[in-house]
């Protein structure tokens, strides 16, 4: 039997070790949880018990102190971790701080920082150009190619899987309209994402080269940009997504280090056309990710998206939002931007699922263009692990609940 009681191939055993936060029924105390199968390790619990120079960055109500460690410390945290629940002799010291997970409550992982989203995906970016500028002539921008677009988000609207999101309110026009009217949204959809969670800061003034990038980035979490999209199309000209995305973000409960995904990587896209030297990754080790994703409605499994498929990387997001001298700083967010790949049922929103509501999905619950309230949403991936394991991602789940 495999240690502690984990079955064989679960893709949360000790090959994985997502880092999380948690609390146990009765408490307020939120501390550090490691995942192992379906529980939960206390693991600053345990690292006083085996008397570890780890506990204090294992103790507190967020994974920051862990995060702004810095890849050394990460990489020898888990090598710890990663015997404490192997080694039989540990076993017994461990098992009282192992708590199953139905009986704890997990809460926002970390301090959210400054929160970016990115549109790496050329499948979504070229579906979004041929809805809404289905008369240019090509539907990606003359800048697509060239840099990763993104805007800044809200950080202080990140909330952590489970929690339910209001729908939100505001401005919107339709070509019928004369003014715009106001009112909850007609048209609020998903984009399925991977967030990228950075540890070590940088300066102000010293830009973050592609090769960097596993110095700062800690380790990524599943992720759904909850957007209005009605609100969105009369707000974004010309500065971007404002409010009809600031309501709500949501992310996993579960950050999953960058040291357990190393099976996972590949070669992004062919690059069409010349990059900057900052950007240019065709002599950088692999920085894509072969993340498998599914995307669920009420329980209903609609697309599976591809995260190989994104034609910028996490590494070139990086070297672009640095490039201009911004620092970074312990708990910094990004997201991917919504990821689709090629195929009809590989579509990371319902903007794309449904053509923008002219094929609405057939759903067991009824059919749907855009969410309804009381439709629950989960987003779910997996990786290749070592030795044809697989790497479970922690879910991200919210239910839309009516317009106050
Ligand atoms: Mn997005």
């Amino acid at each position: 039997m495999p240690p502690f009681d984990v079955p064989e191939g679960d893709p949360f055993g000790p090959h994985n070790l997502p880092y999380g936060v948690f609390s146990r029924s009765g408490s307020d105390t939120r501390t550090v949880g490691v995942r192992l199968g379906d529980q939960v390790l206390d693991a600053g619990a345990a690292a006083r018990a085996l008397a570890s120079p780890y506990a204090s960055l294992l103790s507190g109500p967020t994974l920051n102190p862990l995060l702004a460690a810095g890849r050394t410390t990460w990489s020898d945290v888990r090598r710890a971790l990663t015997a404490w629940v192997t080694v039989p002799s540990h076993q017994e010291a461990i098992a009282p701080f192992l708590h199953p997970l139905s009986s704890v409550t997990l809460h926002l992982p970390f301090e959210v920082a400054d929160y970016v989203d990115f549109y790496a995906s050329e499948n979504h970016a070229r579906n979004v150009g041929r809805i809404f500028r289905p008369d240019a002539a090509d539907s990606l921008t003359p800048n697509w190619k060239h840099l990763p677009i993104g805007y800044h988000g809200r950080s202080g609207t990140v909330v952590v899987s489970g929690t339910d999101v209001v729908r939100p309110a505001g401005q919107r026009r339709s070509p019928s309209d004369a003014v715009p009217v106001f009112g909850p949204s007609a048209r609020l959809d998903i984009e399925a994402e991977v967030g990228f969670v950075v540890g070590a800061p940088s300066p102000m003034g010293s830009p973050v080269p592609l090769s960097a990038f596993r110095d700062h980035v800690f380790g990524l979490c599943l992720l759904n940009d909850w957007s209005a999209r009605d609100v969105q199309a009369w707000e974004y000209v010309p500065l971007g997504p404002f409010l009809g995305k600031s309501f709500a973000t949501s992310v996993s409960a579960w950050i999953t280090p960058l040291d357990a995904l190393d099976e996972a990587r590949v070669t992004p896209p062919e690059r069409t056309h010349p990059l900057l030297p900052y950007l240019d990754d065709a002599t950088e080790e692999p920085y894509g990710y072969d993340l498998r994703i599914s995307v669920a409605v009420n329980g209903h499994v609609v697309s599976e998206p591809p995260f190989s498929t994104m034609y910028w990387t996490a590494a070139q997001q990086l070297a672009h939002l640095t490039v201009n001298g911004a620092s970074l700083r312990t708990g910094d967010l990004y997201g991917s931007g919504t990821v689709s790949g090629p195929a009809p049922d590989q579509l990371g929103s319902l903007l794309e699922l449904t053509w923008n509501g002219r094929d609405p999905l057939d759903l067991p619950t009824g059919k749907r263009a855009f969410l309804e309230d009381g439709d629950e949403v989960t987003l779910t991936a997996w990786a290749p692990g070592p030795h044809g394991t697989r790497v479970g991602l922690g879910e991200v789940s919210g239910t839309v609940l009516p317009a106050g």
